[in-house]
């Protein structure tokens, strides 16, 4: 019923909700989950206060609890990934504050064991078995894209940072501010200076991951946890050619790892934190207008108010799909971060 509705939905907007796992050693520790419903309800509460105030309920597509795995993830967000081949445009995001289960969704907690591969992994999997499936009928071209949006600056993840020591201190000679064109024309090359490189297999997929990974950290030693501050974006390009009629058809995916969304105590952060924190806070207010705005279907969306909308504009809206994970921890000292999270993924449901 659910894969039906999914490919029906033309333009559709769903959010699901998954709660991270207690961590080993917190086994004992209270949840502000207090039960999640069959029908995509969850209901939050705070053990510490009693009444009405106590409790709240949010509404989404589907919640998935402490126990779900990731091939329960996946089966529920493959159909999306599939219509990419048939020339759909998808955008799926991780959103949720640091430490809430973003990365694990999306990549895993290690690549070496295929069994807790995220997202990324088994949507390229996928597409490499369906289209070898149509190779008869139709001949597909793969091809990725990973790139980074740290302070509004886009960074291309796939070429090794180049450093020289200049008037005594390490200069990056890489691009970090890779320019963002919205040109129908190249049909989701909406940076085209970033490296799109051609992949056959998930090995392909797995080497240029190392890749990414290994440069975002080269940021992360510079500016310390640099990853939960910047959004991460792997694009997937498919071009498959009609073998009978030679048309072409093109879609791609994106599979965007969202920097935490966490509220930064602005009597506390100065300097560059702050700059950080204020990047951040606008972008992903900027993508909640945008996703609530084609909810509403709206006939301004405000696409050009941060660069993250910006490179996902022909993704977002028209007869593209988009699937937002929001991700809550459960423990209790989370509970602020939590109702807000939920709150943002009610604007946007
Ligand atoms: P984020 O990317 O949102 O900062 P992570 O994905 O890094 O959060 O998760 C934080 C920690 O919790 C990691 O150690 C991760 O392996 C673990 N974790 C996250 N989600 C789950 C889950 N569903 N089951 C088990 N462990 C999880
Ligand atoms: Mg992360």
């Amino acid at each position: 019923f659910l894969y039906n509705q999914v490919q029906d939905l033309k333009g559709a907007i769903r959010v699901y909700c998954r709660v991270r796992a207690f961590l080993s050693g917190q086994s004992n520790e209270q949840s502000t989950v207090d039960y999640i419903g069959e029908n995509g309800n969850i209901m939050i509460m705070n053990p510490l206060k009693q009444g009405k105030d106590a409790r709240r309920v949010f509404s989404f597509n589907k919640v998935f609890g402490t126990s779900a795995t990731q091939e329960q993830i996946y089966a529920d967000t493959q159909p999306m990934v599939r219509s990419v081949l048939d020339g759909y445009n998808v955008c799926i995001f991780a959103y949720g504050q640091t430490g809430s289960g973003k990365t694990y969704t999306m990549s895993g907690p290690d690549l070496m064991t295929e069994e807790t591969w995220g997202v990324n992994y088994r949507a390229l999997r996928d597409l490499f078995h369906i289209s070898k499936e149509r190779a008869d009928a139709i001949k597909y071209e793969v091809g990725v894209q990973m790139i980074e949006i740290y302070n509004e600056q886009v960074r291309d993840l796939l070429v090794s940072d180049n450093f020289i020591y200049l008037f005594g201190s390490f200069i990056s000679l890489t691009r970090y501010t890779l320019d963002i064109r919205n040109n129908s024309q190249l049909n989701g090359l909406n940076v085209p200076d970033a490296s799109l490189v051609p992949v056959n297999c998930t090995q392909d997929v797995l080497d240029l991951m190392r890749i990414g990974q290994k440069n975002r950290a080269v940021g992360a030693t510079a500016l310390n946890e640099r990853s939960s501050r910047s959004h991460s974006v792997l694009t997937v390009h498919v071009r498959g050619r009609d073998l009978e009629s030679n048309s072409i058809l093109k879609g791609c995916l994106h599979l965007v790892d969202l920097a935490g969304s966490e509220r930064v105590d602005k009597s506390e952060a100065v300097g560059e934190r702050l700059k950080e924190a204020q990047h951040i806070n606008k972008s992903l207010s900027a993508l909640g207008d945008v996703i609530s705005a084609l909810a509403q279907k709206s006939p301004h969306i405000p696409y050009r108010n941060s660069k993250l909308t910006q490179v996902l504009q022909d993704s977002l809206g028209g007869h593209a799909k988009t699937l937002m994970f929001v991700h809550i921890n459960p423990e209790l000292n989370a509970l602020g971060e939590t109702i807000s999270t939920l709150k943002f993924a009610e604007r946007v449901a």
